[in-house]
Parts: C-alpha cells; sequence; structure tokens
C-alpha cells in the first residue's frame, strides 16, 4: 500500500473532497476547492482479496491479473465512491494506485475516473451512461477495448496494464 506519511510524498487532498448526490449516478465524490492539472488527489485504499472472493455487491476495483482492492467494511474512503466517465478528470498518472487531477477541476465539480483502466477480465462490460461527448456506450475491460481507445488510455491506467 502507498503510504503518504513518506518523507517528500505529497499530501493527498482527501480533506476536500465530499461526497453528495451525483448528477450521473447515486452518489458521488465532489472537491470543495479549486484542483490544479497534475496534482494528486487521493490514494486508493482497501483490502487486497483474490479475484474469488469478490462478491456481486462489494466496491471493488482490479489492481492485477488475480488480485482486486475492495473496500474495507471498517473504513469506507471517498476513492470508492467515485464514479466512471468516458471523460474523467482524474487518472493514475504515474500507474500507481493515486489519482492525479488530468485537467484542472473547479470547486463543486465531481470527479471521475475511467473504470477502464483498472479492469482487465476479458468479456466483463457494463453499460455506460456518462453522457460524455466521447462517450463508448459500455464500460469494458481495457483488453477488450478498441486499440485507439488503449491508447488514449495508455498514460493513466493502473502499472499492471502498461
Ligand atoms: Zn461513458
Amino acid at each position: 500500500m502507498v503510504d503518504s506519511r513518506e518523507a517528500g510524498v505529497q499530501e493527498d487532498l482527501k480533506s476536500q473532497l465530499f461526497m453528495s448526490d451525483s448528477g450521473i449516478h447515486g452518489k458521488g465524490v465532489y472537491t470543495r476547492d479549486f484542483i490544479q492539472q497534475g496534482r494528486l488527489v487521493i490514494h486508493c485504499r482497501g483490502i487486497e482479496r483474490h479475484k474469488d472472493e469478490i462478491v456481486e455487491g462489494m466496491r471493488a476495483m482490479q489492481i492485477g491479473p488475480e488480485t482486486y482492492l475492495a473496500e474495507d467494511p471498517d473504513h469506507p474512503g471517498l476513492d470508492d465512491f467515485i464514479n466512471h466517465s468516458c471523460n474523467p478528470n482524474v487518472g493514475f498518472l504515474d500507474g500507481s494506485l493515486r489519482f492525479f487531477a488530468l485537467k484542472d477541476i473547479q470547486p463543486g465539480e465531481e470527479l471521475f475516473w475511467d473504470y477502464s483502466t483498472t479492469m482487465n477480465e476479458e468479456g466483463w462490460e457494463i453499460p455506460c451512461g456518462c453522457g460524455a461527448p466521447n462517450c463508448r456506450g459500455k464500460i469494458q475491460s481495457f483488453c477488450d477495448l478498441a486499440s485507439e481507445h488503449k491508447d488514449r488510455l495508455r498514460g493513466i491506467v493502473l502499472g499492471y496494464l502498461r
């Protein structure tokens, strides 16, 4: 796991984020203050589990061929509630489990990441209604994306997909 207490590691912005009803789906995560492009926004935290331990309804993201990062029921994190968009404003710029701002984000804006930047189970897909002009219509695993999308997302996928 990433340890933000290491010397020289930039603090994340967890304290200025809040949860509210999403414009797109259920609850979402918003920023109270302006976030500059390139800024570290939040570490993804949770419990590492083998993919066989992931059950329906569990909030979890794939972080390796056989491994998921699942929510910790005792310590739910805001990172578990960030919604998908095909036009995300946060992403894994350095391949580690940390969201960075992909563009300037204004106060009150909802945060979004692209689920295809972590998922890699062949055949997995869910419909997408994110409303972005470049919406792909469905959210798919990275391995199932057309090469134009893979190329576009390559710089914000998790390390294991690079
Ligand atoms: Zn979409």
